[in-house]
């Protein structure tokens, strides 16, 4: 993806994340790696309600300001760790969903998918990263699990998730959130059933041979 469909993907992703409510206020951001040293990101202090492609920044591997007016936001850090852990990855999405942020905040993480297909995609689970204060601590927390998974619960915070480019890192997101949804429907149920392990361990390899992401613990 080039440069300029890259700015339009990136902008198009940060409105989506306010229609449906995934952001309030200044919350969330999105970056997508369009060189080596040049990430393309959502200004800080701006609802992504407004971004068009002339408010996007440009910034360094390090988070310095390469292009643009606006400044960079402070979670820059999580995207640069992620960056970093992971060739695969072009593009970063970190918001505030509401049914995944409350599965965050009650300290509780996707230890077990609620349904098959979401093995596939996003692997066996999805951890709880331990709350930290934000800045380097919180780029500390997350990074042992950036190899193995393509989305994180931050606790007390939100999710982040991550993939090839900015539709994919939708994805994720948007996967993250629908299971959330489903755990705190099937909670009052008496909780969603485990899917057998064995099955589960099919899934995994359907995951791995479809080159969808790393194979995750098993
Ligand atoms: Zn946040």
């Amino acid at each position: 993806m080039n440069e300029s469909r890259t700015r339009r993907a990136v902008a198009e992703v940060s409105r989506l994340l306010h229609e449906r409510g995934w952001v309030a206020n200044h919350d969330g951001n999105v970056s997508a790696r369009v060189g080596p040293d040049r990430i393309v990101c959502t200004p800080t202090a701006i609802s992504k309600r407004l971004i068009v492609e002339d408010l996007l920044i440009v910034v360094d591997a390090e988070g310095r300001l390469v292009a643009g007016r606006g400044r960079p936001f402070s979670e820059i850090g999580l995207h640069l760790a992620v960056y970093r852990a992971r060739r695969d990855v072009g593009a970063v999405v970190h918001a505030h969903p509401p049914h995944a942020t409350a599965l965050g905040c009650a300290g509780r993480g996707i230890d077990a998918m609620p349904i098959a297909e979401a093995v596939v995609s996003l692997g066996e689970r999805i951890p709880l990263v331990e709350y930290a204060t934000p800045g380097p601590d919180a780029v500390k927390a997350v990074e042992p699990f950036l190899a193995l998974h393509d989305a994180l619960l931050l606790a007390s915070h939100g999710t982040i998730a991550y993939g090839a480019d900015p539709e994919v890192a939708l994805l994720r997101t948007e996967l993250v959130e629908h299971l959330s949804r489903i755990l705190l429907c099937a909670a009052p149920l008496g909780g969603a059933c485990a899917l057998p392990p064995e099955s589960v361990a099919t899934l995994l390899q359907a995951r791995a041979k479809a080159g969808i992401g790393p194979p995750g613990r098993r």
